[in-house]
């Protein structure tokens, strides 16, 4: 393999930016030449690359967003769309793949391997919702940026003794939810992959006030509907006076976490390692801390599973 394309695609995620570092070092360290598209498979289908040195990732470790920017194409879910793509990386000589993004750029990423380009996945989202790795690139930061929201919350409704609701990213995924929920001390967490009674989430906060606590922090996840309808609810229902926040895309943003830029750095040089060893249309992750393979094809059969013990203790320390 002597020239490779490095693409981030779909939603940005803080640390796909050292994701990129990590690929075009590790390449050029091992005698690559390595191009970038701008713009996701949009700037693949047209030509839009650039050429990049060890220069061309300086002093982006630590920022969020991606430098190559981000983008979603309907023209390159169709067949047309993807020759084209094909047809530029056969202009430019490029033998191989690096896609940095969730679910629908590795379904992009198995079509072309499937065309005979050499392709490899890092997972970058915040939503943690790809099987096949504990942890997503951008997640960890998602959340300290969640729990600095709780943590600011907490001290007004303390002040005020009100029942606040926060809603949170993550698609149908409920992790971004429930780390930040257990890390921030919410009183209770609601997600997709876990639906609780409502009954039993206004008897707990009722039971909470009869203690004598002063506040209520419910974290929402968006796979679950509006915060804006739950607070209404939980109003109606207890008669507490209820606030709601929607972070919204201040999660998407910042800054990556120490976590995640050691992840991206690792899964990076790792995608150039497999692809030097001729891998293709596999997805690179985390598991356990060791860095692990997993064919694409696998990753959209199986789902992410979020650990039950997790949401269980948060109840259990929110009594
Ligand atoms: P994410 O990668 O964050 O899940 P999207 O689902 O929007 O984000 O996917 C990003 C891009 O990947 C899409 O705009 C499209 O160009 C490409 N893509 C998504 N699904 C497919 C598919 N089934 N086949 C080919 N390309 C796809």
């Amino acid at each position: 393999m002597k020239r490779i394309v490095v693409l981030t695609s779909g939603g940005d995620a803080p640390g796909m930016n050292p994701a990129i570092r990590a690929v075009v070092r590790s390449a050029i360290y091992h005698g690559m030449e390595v191009y970038g598209a701008y713009h996701g498979y949009h700037g693949l289908m047209n030509g839009d690359l650039l050429r990049m040195d060890l220069g061309s990732v300086g002093d982006i470790i630590h920022r969020g967003g991606t430098m190559l920017y981000s983008a979603r194409s309907e023209e390159f879910k169709t067949a047309a769309g993807r020759e084209r793509a094909m047809e530029v990386c056969h202009q430019h000589g490029i033998e191989g793949l690096v896609v940095i993004g969730g679910d629908g750029s590795f379904r992009g990423a198995h079509a072309l391997a499937e065309l005979g380009l050499h392709t490899v996945g890092i997972p970058g989202t915040i939503d943690n919702d790809i099987a096949g790795t504990d942890f997503t690139i951008g997640f960890h930061t998602a959340v300290n940026t969640v729990l600095d929201a709780i943590d600011k919350i907490r001290d007004t409704a303390t002040s005020h003794e009100r029942t606040y609701v926060i809603e949170t990213m993550g698609r149908n995924a409920g992790d971004i939810a429930l780390w930040a929920g257990l890390a921030g001390g919410a009183e209770t967490i609601i997600i997709p992959e876990k639906q609780e009674p409502f009954e039993q989430i206004i008897e707990r906060l009722l039971h909470g006030h009869k203690r004598g606590k002063k506040h209520s922090i419910i974290i929402v996840a968006e796979g679950v509907g509006k915060g804006d309808d739950f607070a209404k609810r939980i109003q109606e229902e207890t008669g507490f006076e209820t606030r709601v926040t929607v972070l919204g895309y201040i999660q998407r943003g910042g800054s990556p976490t120490a976590y995640d830029r050691v992840l991206a750095s690792r899964l990076g040089g790792y995608a150039v390692q497999l692809l030097m060893e001729g891998k293709s249309d596999v997805m690179v992750g985390i598991q356990q801390n060791q860095l692990m393979v997993t064919p694409f094809l696998q990753s959209f059969e199986d789902v992410h599973q979020i650990d039950d013990s997790m949401y269980e203790l948060a109840k259990i320390l929110s009594i």
